[in-house]
């Protein structure tokens, strides 16, 4: 074959190419398409469960409340949200940026828009992209609807299990939070399948794309993270493997047109000085563990807004809900007219009308909490002493009454404790039956039943839920 001919056919091979990328968009022949996942919850639905735990998330995290800093962060957010791409946009979602006064490098977007960015994230990333990057990944799991699409496929608890373990636990005081109960917003930030995650991945690398940002920066920012080891408990644990995700993101950006409109980089440096002059930041575990909460003012945050406990308290369902707490450490079966409240490192469950507030204090009449305890003593009956010791230290009327009884949880050996106090919202007598038993790693989970004395209407419901108990440890 001739030389010329060879090239006219490489000519015609090229004009059809042209041809064909000249009638489709760009854009359309490239990208990935994301399709939503099937959703039994409402867009609305996303909204409420978005609210009410970005509320928790207030009173439980310090936030900064520097207004450069504030409003830098809210128009980087801002510039991606607009970008979202139209099918995954939903005007009931409002996109929110808080910036935490925390070290770990992470953030997270709660249903519906809220999303919490840590100071430790802005101040780690080398640019605003690596930043915009981690973000546009956050906003992604909200527009895809990842989290009721998540709990749609089997966890019914899944969103309001949320945030497990900040603040000390009201019956072990400010020390010895449990392992296994201090993973914050577990379920928001690492419950998601690799699938979720990559698509967060490469629908954040489309909306970088689209709002002018190298989609190639939130790949950056997982090597970023690993530099400075940072992969600990943030953003990157139960994710996709990094080098994975960071290869299929920069195949998506190969296939993206960045939009125009250079960043301005003398402004990202210069929120990065304004917040190293805050000194150190602390950690999310020193958060969890100083137990202090963080009220926002207007709002009271606690489940019965404020109120304490109206005392029209109905009588335990007979149905029931198995629910997953503490990452899946453990599982139970709660009377399906019961709230779960995720109150400092416990997790309660309790009818309406039995919880409510006092004096910045969450109070509770009837119900049963769940919590996980590290205890100086490795022997189970000592252990338990140790935490009815701190449990009397916070509450000056609980009295021991009857002696322990030997008994199983989940077929381990177990301590049931019976124990008087006054409550402190009612000034009624109340029984408290504590169970304890002892984890592989030799802490102890431990469940608290309380009620009004004389009211036995609770008890075959509190059995029915301590023999329901599986533990996963
Ligand atoms: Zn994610």
């Amino acid at each position: 074959m001739g030389k010329q001919s060879l090239m006219k056919r490489q000519g015609l091979t090229a004009w059809i190419a042209l041809v064909a990328m000249a009638l489709m968009p760009l854009s359309a022949i490239a990208q990935t398409q994301i399709k939503l996942h099937s959703n039994k919850y409402s867009v609305q639905d996303d909204v409420q469960l978005g609210r009410r735990a970005a509320q928790e998330v207030e009173q439980q995290y310090p936030l900064m409340r520097d207004g450069d800093i504030q409003g830098y962060v809210e128009r980087v957010g801002r510039r991606l949200a607009n970008a979202i791409p139209s099918q995954f946009q939903h005007s009931e979602f409002q996109y929110t940026f808080r910036v935490v006064n925390a070290r770990d490098i992470n953030a997270f977007a709660l249903p519906g828009g809220p999303m919490f960015v840590n100071r430790g994230m802005i101040e780690a990333a080398k640019t605003e992209g690596e930043m915009a990057g981690v973000m546009a990944h956050e906003i992604s799991h909200v527009a895809l609807r990842h989290g009721t699409a998540q709990a749609t496929k089997g966890q019914k608890y899944g969103l309001l299990a949320g945030i497990a373990g900040i603040a000390g636990t009201i019956l072990t005081g400010n020390e010895g939070v449990g392992q296994l109960a201090q993973a914050p917003f577990a379920v928001y930030v690492l419950k998601f399948s690799r699938e979720y995650e990559t698509e967060a991945d490469v629908l954040g690398a489309q909306i970088m794309a689209r709002a002018g940002y190298d989609p190639r920066d939130l790949a950056n920012m997982f090597r970023t993270i690993e530099q400075q080891g940072g992969g600990g408990g943030g953003f990157l644990s139960d994710h996709p493997s990094p080098s994975d995700r960071y290869a299929r993101i920069n195949r998506e950006a190969q296939m993206l047109q960045v939009n125009a409109g250079a960043r301005d980089s003398r402004e990202f440096q210069s929120i990065q000085q304004r917040l190293r002059g805050y000194g150190r930041a602390p950690s999310m575990q020193e958060i969890a563990q100083s137990g202090q909460r963080y009220p926002t003012g207007e709002n009271t945050n606690y489940p019965g807004n404020g109120n304490r406990p109206n005392g029209r308290v109905e009588y335990p369902s007979t149905r029931y809900q198995s629910v997953s707490i503490f990452n899946g450490g453990v599982q139970v079966s709660v009377p399906s007219n019961w709230r779960q409240i995720n109150d400092g490192s416990s997790v309660w469950f309790a009818p309406e009308g039995a919880y409510g507030q006092l004096n910045g204090q969450a109070v509770y009449t009837h119900g049963a909490s769940f919590g996980v305890a590290q205890t100086n003593n490795r022997n189970l009956q000592s252990a338990t002493q140790e935490l009815i010791n701190n449990l009397a230290q916070g509450n000056g009327n609980l009295r021991t009454s009857g002696g322990a009884q030997r008994t199983t949880i989940d077929g381990r050996n177990a301590i049931a404790s019976y124990l008087t106090n006054v409550n402190e919202a009612t000034g009624r007598s109340e029984n408290i039956r504590l169970i304890t038993t002892q984890l592989r790693n030799g802490q102890v989970l431990y469940m608290v039943a309380v009620v009004p004395q004389g009211e036995r209407n609770f008890e075959p419901a509190f059995n029915n839920m301590l023999r329901s108990v599986r533990i996963n440890d």
